[in-house]
């Protein structure tokens, strides 16, 4: 007998049919004898119309009124399961974020989880009863709901999979594990059996949204195991683990990719001591994240350019942020543009093997791609390229690194 906690993403409970698949699912561990939590997303599409409604009534709705809306997607799914599982027998029921509670800070929108109150869980676990909580969602100090921010489930998943003891934490998704890259885009993307918690996490980071980015952080903080598999099929997908399980290490595990980047360029800023701090501080400031960044060289010794890169959403505040500061910064023109994407080559044995980013950029080169921003890490290299590049460059990086499947098409 063990404790596990189960959760699935928008795709398995996408209609009442696939709920009450699900339901069997859950039915077997239960029947097993094992204690259960099982996590919920919404619908999928849910969310995204929840998020377009808020967005249409107020472009500047208050943060606490978008969680009260978009949370309510898995608050439907959590009382469907539950209805499945009873129809079928098995005791449970559904829980909502303040029910528990699961507390966040009151960051709306991307609120951080600061604890878990699982007593009356876990009680009503031990006498057989499932536990159906609504992922994605929490409660604040002051009562008010809050979310954890796109692709939270995985987090609630985590965090509950940490505080329960749980013997494991089960992803169930619309692919069948952690592939090399998106095997949406490339068809010879290899399925993954294990992935160290630090490339899953660089993974996420750069935006394979498989796994929340936070999840995989709590995982390896609280050494949860985790699977990610599919809710489609039978077999096994890949477990998240620590480097010492894994016997052979790739140079390049992994080829990771964001849609969500745009490039801002400051025109001929005067090149000073302070320049970066009086382009980045004001930005810092309005919360917005800047990732990428080049300052190229200047041409006459007095000015020059800086680029640097933003999540798409944040593209027309960072513009307006920085001619509020025109004054300050001084500048001669501001370029932005949205068609870019971010990818990235992943893998821990870059720490020791020289010559990864010269592959990238040679493959990349030999496909006639342009590089407009590149930024690297221990185990990362990222390069930033026109969008309309982008299958085409995961295709050919997929192939240069060596991590085509054999037999696939
Ligand atoms: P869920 O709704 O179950 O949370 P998500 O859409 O959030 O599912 O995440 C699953 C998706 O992640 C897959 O459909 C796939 O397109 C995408 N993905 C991106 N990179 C990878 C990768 N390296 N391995 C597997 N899936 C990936
Ligand atoms: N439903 C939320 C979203 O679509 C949370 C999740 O599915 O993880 O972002
Ligand atoms: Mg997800």
């Amino acid at each position: 007998m063990a404790r596990l906690v189960q959760k699935f993403g928008g795709t398995s409970v996408a209609d009442v049919d696939r709920i009450k698949i699900v339901a069997q699912r859950v039915k077997r561990e239960v029947d097993a004898g094992h204690e259960l939590i099982v996590v919920v997303s919404a619908m999928s599409g849910t969310t995204n119309q929840l998020v377009a409604w808020t967005n249409q009534t107020s472009e500047m709705a208050d943060p606490a009124e978008y969680d009260v809306v978009v949370s309510s997607g898995e608050q439907v799914t959590a009382g469907l399961l539950a209805i499945a599982l009873q129809a079928i027998g098995v005791p449970a029921r559904s829980w909502m974020g303040w029910q528990l509670p699961l507390k966040t800070d009151g960051a709306h929108a991307k609120a951080r989880i600061q604890g878990i109150d699982l007593e009356q869980i876990k009680a009503r676990a031990a006498q057989g009863e499932v536990a159906v909580v609504a992922g994605f969602q929490g409660a604040t100090e002051d009562r008010r709901i809050s979310t954890l921010g796109r692709g939270g489930s995985d987090t609630s998943a985590v965090a509950l999979a940490a505080a329960f003891d749980a013997e494991r934490c089960d992803i169930f998704t619309d692919v069948d594990g952690v592939y090399t890259t998106d095997p949406r885009i490339v068809a010879r993307a290899r399925k993954l059996d294990k992935i160290t918690y630090e490339e899953m996490l660089e993974m996420a980071s750069q935006g394979a949204k498989v796994l929340q980015t936070r999840s995989v952080e709590m995982a390896m903080n609280h050494r949860v195991r985790v699977q990610v598999l599919s809710s489609f099929v039978d077999r096994p997908g890949t477990m998240v683990v620590d480097e010492d399980e894994i016997l052979e290490k790739q140079v390049v595990s992994g080829i990771a990719y964001s849609r969500d980047e745009a490039k801002i360029t400051v025109a001929n800023v005067s090149d000073r001591p302070g320049v970066a701090a009086a382009i980045f501080g004001p930005l810092a400031d309005a919360g917005i994240n800047v990732d990428m960044i080049v300052q190229n060289v200047s041409r006459d010794g007095q000015a020059t350019d800086m680029t640097f890169t933003v999540g798409k959403a944040d593209i027309t505040r960072a513009v307006k942020v920085l001619e509020a500061n025109r004054d300050h910064v001084r500048y001669e023109r501001i370029v932005s543009s949205a068609d870019v994407v971010k990818i990235s080559v992943i893998g821990v044995g870059m720490r020791s093997h020289a010559g990864v980013a010269q592959k990238m950029f040679q493959t990349l080169a030999d496909k006639g791609i342009n590089i407009q921003v590149i930024s690297t890490s221990e185990i990362k290299v990222a390069v930033l390229v026109a969008e309309e590049y982008l299958e085409l460059a995961l295709r050919a990086l997929h192939s240069a690194y060596g991590l085509d499947a054999v037999d696939a098409a």
